[in-house]
């Protein structure tokens, strides 16, 4: 079966290996050697002040940001399901929360939040989805982040980059907490997070906040090659596999430039048989198909071709398929699933099969590599 939803990403065979040695105690050098190896690598990749791993899923680095950056008032963007949790988890921590909604396809508009910002100046940190992965939408954060700082340097950005490190480059000038999850572009199984902070941030955490998801304590100990309880010391060995494995690839800007024409490609050859892109301006992370036949397509794709496609949530349940762009993918599987939904459509009497969104595929995935060009 290829595994093609964008959360959880297949393991690469050498990373499961490097996971499966005998269990190393978290006090030792050895551990702290493999430590801090994949800090180095881990402060290429965020390019931030400061880098945590944390031993839990994403959601939890998400708490770990709004408790100890957020002391007044989160104001959240809810695109989807992971912009409404940034809200949930204010309010279950007694924050006072402001939200701005909008559609599933729709990024936020950057003059909305300064306007939010410029209404409310008890708003003292902002959280945001880079890459929102319920409707595959990539939010304006960059823009959005330099807009809020002009009006108000003070107020905090959080960035939930869990479908976007490792997948693109990320101008974090203005952002504060930059947030991954090891289950998605980092190819690892689930249970590791990892937070980029700049210094601003860790001013204001202070003395941290909270007991598990204190970032001060966490930072403490993180200098100095360790964690406050015990690390998830599996997952960060199967990091520093991954890191390494992306070095060797070429490092982060050959995986960025094969995303992006994957991505490209993906979309282009899924336009080219008469599909339909559903956000508004789509991430790299995944591509996002809206149609009345998505469901029936996402299980002929799980049976008849072996190819895992993740469907929506919520509102969007049977109307949308989302094809996992994160990760080192082969070009050859990428072919093979939109070639199997030319396939499906046939079936379906949509259209006639010509070999067209292969075709296609390959002309934009390969021709940009013969000319060198960039996405
Ligand atoms: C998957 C995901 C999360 C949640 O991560 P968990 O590991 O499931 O807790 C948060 N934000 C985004 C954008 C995600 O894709």
């Amino acid at each position: 079966m290829l595994l093609f939803t964008p959360g959880p990403t297949p393991v690469p065979q050498n990373v499961r290996d490097a996971m499966s040695a005998e269990t190393m105690h978290h006090r030792t050098p050895e551990f702290e050697a493999v430590f801090e190896k994949t800090r180095e690598h881990l402060f290429e990749l965020f390019a931030t002040d400061e880098v945590v791993m944390i031993a839990s899923s994403g959601t939890g680095a998400m708490e770990a940001t709004v408790t100890n950056l957020c002391k007044n008032t989160l104001l959240n963007v809810n695109s989807g399901k992971f912009g409404e949790r940034f809200g949930k988890i204010a309010k279950a921590h007694g924050l006072k929360n402001v939200e701005i909604k909008n559609e599933w396809d729709t990024p936020v508009s950057v003059a909305d939040v300064v306007a939010a910002v410029e209404a409310n100046s008890d708003i003292d940190a902002i959280a945001v989805q880079i890459s929102e992965s319920a409707g595959g939408l990539r939010h304006p954060v960059e823009e959005l982040a330099e807009a809020v700082k002009k009006v108000n340097p003070d107020i905090m950005i959080i960035a939930d980059g869990i479908t976007a490190v490792g997948v693109e480059r990320i101008d974090v000038t203005n952002i504060d907490a930059l947030i991954a999850g090891s289950q998605k572009a980092l190819m690892l199984p689930p249970g590791l997070a990892i937070i980029g902070l700049s210094n601003a941030a860790i001013e204001k955490i202070g003395e941290g906040k909270g007991y598990y998801f204190n970032l001060a304590s966490e930072i403490k100990k993180q200098r100095q090659n360790t964690t406050a309880y015990t690390a998830a010391t599996t997952l960060i060995i199967g990091l520093l596999e991954v890191l390494e494995t992306i070095k060797k690839e070429g490092g982060f800007g050959v995986l960025y430039c094969n995303t992006a024409r994957r991505a490209k490609a993906t979309k282009t050859a899924l336009e080219a048989i008469g599909l339909h892109s559903y956000p508004k301006v789509p991430a790299k992370s995944m591509t996002t198909i809206d149609d009345k036949d998505a469901a029936k397509i996402r299980s002929a794709l799980k049976e008849e071709y072996g190819v895992n496609v993740a469907g929506g949530q919520d509102h969007l349940k049977g109307k949308i398929f989302r094809i996992n762009q994160m990760g080192l993918i082969a070009p050859y599987e990428s072919i093979w699933v939109v070639n199997a939904i030319e396939l499906i459509l046939h079936r379906l009497g949509r259209l006639e099969y010509a070999g067209t969104a292969a075709k296609v595929f390959n002309e934009v995935y390969f021709k940009t590599a013969l000319e060198k060009k960039e996405i």
